[in-house]
């Protein structure tokens, strides 16, 4: 581990923390040279041993348990940075995305998201457990070994303290999940959803920010993924590997893409108000036309649209459908 001078800035205007975390320039770039050398491939010390999926800590943490002091500033809040950042290796597999793991190597990953939730939402520090995947250089992976990242925080971060806030007002207001609901309209609609199974839907939100946005909702009500069954499990390896495949046979390139799982924060608190889910946020617009969020979105919040989410899920299931023609792998 680097030695590394990380602290949270309080910005008191849109009452959010920064992760100020020096020296994140020495994290590697990725060159063809280098790729002999993948830290994630057999061979390489940090990677020894019988594995199928491997969590490790990050070798540049943002989070550490024993962050340093922060810097005491006269009128801005600073916070140590103090938490955990870990790397979940799916597979030996140098190349390749989470549709090319079988069924069962995708469940293991399922269940490792789960275990290392645990175990990190268990820490006494540790407020909130975020998994996520980058994939792609135009996303920024400089490390091309099929991987996730979890960061544990000691705070809410504010995208899902804002899907907490809605859901628990709903909750009082409705007397149920808004989540469900949201869920029981995109079942009904139909015209949105993209794939489903026994036990998860996968679908692009009629209010989706980016052009091929996909959630992937539990149909049963749970908030966070330890609850799930071990047979619900393999339906979101399912679902995953689904999604991920139709991406891919889409344009017919590898697509670059960000995926996000939504739990329940770990701090103790009551959430029954919330619903586990999953977000994919594929960056292209069309196959060579890539979204850039700029002044609108990035000044302003707001989001636009450039054509329909129903196009969209259209487009999505014509690729999907190609892919049950072209697979017996995906044949249900
Ligand atoms: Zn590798
Ligand atoms: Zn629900
Ligand atoms: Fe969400």
């Amino acid at each position: 581990m680097r030695e590394q001078s990380s602290e949270l800035r309080w910005n008191p205007i849109l009452r959010e923390w920064v992760i100020v975390a020096a020296r994140r320039e020495e994290r590697p770039v990725e060159s063809v040279e280098e790729i002999e050398r993948c830290p994630f491939c057999p061979g390489s010390p940090e990677v020894e041993g019988e594995w199928d999926v491997l969590s490790l800590p990050n070798k540049y943490p943002a989070l550490t348990p024993n962050p340093p002091s922060p810097v005491r500033h006269w009128f801005y809040r600073t916070k140590p940075a103090m938490g955990a950042c870990e790397v979940i290796i799916e597979t030996k597999e140098h190349e390749g995305d989470l549709c090319d793991l079988s069924l069962e190597k995708m469940k293991n990953v399922v269940d490792l998201y789960a275990e290392r939730y645990e175990e990190l939402g268990g820490l006494g520090h540790v407020k909130y457990v975020f998994i996520f995947r980058n994939k792609g250089e135009v996303i920024g992976v400089t490390l091309h070994h099929p991987h996730s990242q979890l960061y544990a925080l000691p705070f809410i971060p504010p995208l899902v303290a804002r899907e907490l806030e809605s859901s628990r007002r709903y909750f009082r207001r409705r007397g149920e999940c808004l989540f469900c609901r949201v869920l029981s309209v995109e079942r009904k609609d139909g015209v949105r959803v993209v794939y489903e199974n026994r036990d998860f839907t996968c679908f692009l939100p009629f209010y989706a920010r980016w052009p091929y946005e996909v959630h992937v909702y539990p149909k049963r009500h749970v908030q966070s993924l330890p609850e799930l069954r071990h047979d619900e499990r393999f339906s979101l390896a399912d679902a995953l590997r689904r999604v991920t495949a139709i991406y891919n046979s889409l344009f017919g390139f590898s697509m670059p893409y960000i995926m996000v799982i939504h739990q329940r924060p770990t701090d103790g608190r009551d959430y029954r108000y919330y619903h586990l889910h999953v977000e994919f946020y594929p960056p292209y617009r069309s196959r060579d036309k890539l979204k850039y969020p700029a002044g609108i979105e990035r000044g302003a919040g707001t989001w636009t649209y450039d054509a329909t989410p129903e196009e969209k899920a259209e487009e999505l299931r014509k690729a999907a459908a190609q892919l049950n023609e072209r697979s017996v792998m995906y044949r249900g």
